[in-house]
């Protein structure tokens, strides 16, 4: 199977996910997580219809944001201070914030582009030690804090599930929408209105994120990996 072809079985299952919860698939977009590919095949993602590609380190997301700017660009992966320069106007979303300092940071660049930057607040539901995130517990206040930043906008909540495990999967990714639910309602009218993305779900479980209400699911392997072919 084609790369093109893997993109079209998964826009194809994701509808019928989306139809067999009661949910549209308008409200679902789907991140081509194009991080372990070169040009050509997320070009050949693109000629099957493919928008919104996701990346993890800001030297891919700039080389290939530069060569392919009329895609939709996602920034994924870690935050590092110094490379937020390179991230800010380039990721029209950036999934992965959950520290203070960067949240200033990229305020602050965006300031200077005139831009006001689209956020994720990424949250470690699962409480895995070797996931990133802010624990939910302590999210209300990084939200507030983001909220009076000018050159920001929070858009909704992130989350990694725990692998090979589909109960824990689903628990983390309720536990995101519940604590999204919850959040909303601590919120202005404009800035509710803006907070409604949820990002959860990879290629081993985004049938379950879809099923709790998952609006964004960020697919690698199975576009991309002859694994999935
Ligand atoms: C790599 C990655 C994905 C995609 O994972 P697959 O298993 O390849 O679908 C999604 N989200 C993040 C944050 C990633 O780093």
């Amino acid at each position: 199977m084609s790369v093109a072809d893997q993109y079209e079985r998964t826009v194809q299952q994701v509808t019928e996910a989306c139809e067999k919860a009661g949910r549209s698939p308008h409200d679902v977009t789907i991140v081509a997580v194009s991080k372990t590919v070169g040009l050509p095949e997320i070009d050949q993602a693109a000629s099957a219809g493919a928008r919104n590609f996701g990346e993890n380190r800001p030297d891919q997301l700039v080389e290939k944001h530069d060569a392919r700017p009329d895609l939709t660009w996602h920034m994924i992966g870690n935050i590092q201070s110094r490379r937020i320069r390179d991230i800010v106007g380039r990721a029209s979303l950036i999934h992965s914030l959950y520290e203070e300092h960067h949240a200033d940071k990229i305020n602050e660049v965006a300031g200077e582009l005139g831009i006001v930057q689209n956020v994720l607040l990424e949250v470690n539901v699962s409480g895995e030690e070797s996931k990133s995130g802010l624990e939910p517990a302590a999210v209300l206040d990084m939200l507030q804090y983001c909220e009076q930043l000018p050159h920001m906008c929070v858009r909704g909540l992130m989350t990694m599930a725990p692998r090979s495990d589909e109960e824990a999967a689903r628990s983390a990714f309720k536990g995101l929408r519940e604590l999204h639910a919850e959040l909303k309602e601590t919120l202005s009218k404009d800035q509710a209105d803006a907070f409604v993305e949820l990002s959860m779900g990879m290629s081993e479980d985004w049938p379950i994120a879809i099923e709790e209400g998952a609006t964004i699911v960020r697919i690698g392997r199975a576009i991309f990996s002859e694994e999935f072919a």
